[in-house]
């Protein structure tokens, strides 16, 4: 049988504000095979960006434990995390994080300073990537001179620079209009596929989550249900165009 990519076990984190204290998650058992893509919904305050920043190696489990690929999280060191998060993970954020004085092709190479890719080569690989995501053409364009789709699909490259086996995206589309943000969910899903990555993605945009082969639903820091989700029935859009 082959083994999750991501098993949590009774994860929970508390934060303790001053005298009172916050469960942002109560005990989350969670299973996520290598391949899948995940969506992660619930209202507001649910807990999942805790659950995915602790899936992240950004925040430590107050309870339970999460591991990653045969590492638990909690009880690794800071340079152990840190190790974890450059060979390991893509982030893709909601408002891009993008370097405004850099070129795309730059923002996508900032990775590969940590991962030890040698500098002649970042340029040559960076453009590859653009191409992938359809920006090959834009490469020396910053992005105020981009779209926001364009600037997702930059921060969408960077997050595959090192070959990440797990891409984290926290509401990618929460900036975009909702035919862009179709075809960035469609993109990501695409990629994913292609290469056999590992995506999960909060959203509080059931759309969205449509995208996904599994809903995991959050609510008050627990698990209130798991969907199955026929993916196949959202096309891809092109040019608001299903094809
Ligand atoms: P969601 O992403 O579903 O909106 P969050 O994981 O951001 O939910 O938050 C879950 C709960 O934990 C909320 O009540 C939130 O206020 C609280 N919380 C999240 N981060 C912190 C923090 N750094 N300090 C204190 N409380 C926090």
């Amino acid at each position: 049988m082959t083994e999750p990519l991501i098993r949590t076990v009774a994860l929970a984190r508390r934060y303790q504000m001053g005298k009172s204290a916050v469960d942002a998650l109560c005990g989350v058992d969670l299973e996520i095979m290598s391949g899948e893509f995940v969506a992660l919904v619930g209202p507001s305050g649910s807990g999942k960006s805790t659950l995915l920043h602790l899936i992240g190696g950004l925040v430590r489990p107050t309870g339970g434990e999460v591991w990653v690929g045969g590492l638990e999280l909690g009880r690794s060191t800071d340079r152990q995390l840190v190790a974890y998060r450059r060979d390991t993970l893509g982030f893709i954020f909601q408002s891009f994080n993008l370097l405004p004085i850099k070129a795309a092709w730059e923002n996508v190479a900032v990775p590969m300073m940590l991962s030890g890719v040698p500098p002649a080569r970042r340029k040559g690989r960076a453009l590859e990537i653009l191409d992938q995501v359809g920006l090959g053409h834009r490469g020396d364009h910053r992005p105020a001179e981009l779209s926001g789709g364009e600037q997702q699909r930059v921060a969408i490259a960077r997050s595959l620079a090192n070959s990440p086996r797990l891409i984290l995206a926290d509401e990618p589309t929460g900036n975009l209009d909702s035919r862009t943000g179709g075809e960035i969910m469609a993109l990501l899903r695409r990629l994913v596929r292609d290469e056999g990555r590992t995506l999960l993605l909060v959203t509080h945009d059931m759309g969205v989550a449509r995208y996904a082969d599994r809903i995991v639903h959050l609510r008050d820091g627990v698990v209130e249900r798991l969907e199955l989700n026929d993916a196949a029935a959202v096309p891809d859009q092109v040019d608001g165009v299903a094809r």
